[in-house]
């Protein structure tokens, strides 16, 4: 088998009303998705997506003519193209979806199949005021999750833990509740800096006495030591490492024993191979492995499948908000949003690959760009355009 096509469609969903997300500086007004699809010789076609791929195009050719089921082979050269700035892994994604589809399995049966289903947690996005917070945190409930996380202003304490306090006097005992402080990446233009080590024990105290499941990027994630030092403190979980850049990062914070929760999305941090190590590794060493998957349900689908090929969790992200964040608009270039099922879990199910069904019609109403790049008798031809 071969690989002989890689392309790569930008989509651009308008959002009308806007998602303010709390760590944005603005309100998102558009919401961008990438398919990327890698076909091979003998007809199959893997699909992947969940960061952007920009500046990916001129490093594919190295995939071309290579070996789908070479996945060593194929991770390291991912990995020199991340090296040199674009982050590839979507690409990675849609090979072992095409090696999903070659070989009739799902992903998560190729990586291991520990389980075959995750309970999800509604991973909330905008900013709210304690009732509000509380509403959701209802509505989370009845629609059948057992975890919601809360955004709350690290900065502005006093009604973050009144916002914490209100959810669990309005559901109990009946939710876990996590709470993100986002205090370990920056999007552009936001130059707020982080509260301090000190800060963040007192606000996990707090915590702890509300009972919280988990405190996500307290500080920021160069301060491993800090982190360490709050982890082996604190009485609630620590969990951060989402937008780790590779798989050195995550062993570093490992290492380090920095995170209770160790949290690397597998579409923007070393991949899905990587990933499947590295959560072996984060379970042996009895931390926990619960990917990031805020972006969008191609990444959702990937994390889902290496998480659940380990045994990670016991929760995992189901980016939620009825503030504005919608399965229908997270998922907007598949055929069906991904959900929950009755018990409240996330489920592999028995599609081949990473079980992507793409919604052809949006995918093409929505492109604004794209290119290919096929191998045409030995030569790369590349084309421009949606
Ligand atoms: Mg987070």
């Amino acid at each position: 088998m071969r690989v002989v096509a890689v392309s790569v469609e930008q989509l651009v969903l308008d959002l009308d009303p806007p998602f303010h997300a709390n760590w944005d500086p603005e309100p998102r007004r558009t919401f961008p998705a990438t398919v990327v699809r890698v076909t091979c010789d003998e007809g199959l076609t893997g699909i992947g997506g969940g960061d952007t791929l920009h500046g990916v195009q001129p490093h594919v050719h190295h995939l071309l003519g290579s070996d789908p089921l070479a996945m060593e082979r194929q991770v390291r050269v991912l990995e020199s193209i991340d090296f040199h700035g674009p982050r590839p892994w979507p690409i990675e994604a849609a090979l072992w979806d095409l090696v999903g589809k070659a070989t009739g399995r799902p992903v998560a049966t190729l990586l291991g199949g520990m389980t075959d289903r995750l309970p999800a947690y509604a991973s909330t996005g905008a900013a709210k005021s304690a009732a509000d917070q509380a509403d959701v945190a209802v509505h989370v409930r009845d629609r059948g999750f057992g975890a919601i996380k809360l955004r709350v202003d690290a900065h502005d304490r006093v009604a973050a833990l009144a916002e914490v306090t209100a959810v669990r006097e309005a559901v109990g005992s009946d939710l876990e509740v996590m709470v993100d402080l986002n205090q370990a990446w920056r999007m552009p233009g936001d130059t707020a800096g982080s509260i301090d080590l000190v800060t963040a024990r007192r606000f996990a105290d707090a915590l702890a006495e509300l009972d919280v499941h988990w405190l996500e990027e307290p500080l920021p994630a160069r301060d491993l030591a800090g982190l360490a030092q709050l982890r082996s403190d604190a009485r609630v979980r620590i969990a951060g490492g989402e937008l780790s850049r590779t798989m050195d990062d995550v062993l570093a914070a490992l290492d380090a024993d920095a995170y209770d929760v160790h949290q690397p999305d597998v579409v923007l941090a070393g991949g899905l191979w990587r990933g499947r190590t590295l959560g072996e590794l984060i379970v042996r060493r009895g931390r926990r492995y619960s990917p990031h998957t805020w972006t969008d349900g191609l990444g959702l689908l990937a994390n889902l499948h290496v998480a659940a090929a380990v045994g990670g969790g016991p929760f995992l992200e189901f980016p939620y908000d009825p503030h504005g964040w919608t399965p229908d608009r997270r998922d907007f270039p598949l055929a069906a949003p991904v959900e929950i099922d009755a018990q409240g879990d996330l489920v592999v199910g028995d599609r081949p690959g990473l079980g992507i069904v793409l919604d052809e019609d949006r995918v093409a109403a929505t492109r604004v760009g794209g290119w290919s790049a096929r191998l045409d008798q030995g030569t790369v031809v590349y084309e421009e355009g949606p």
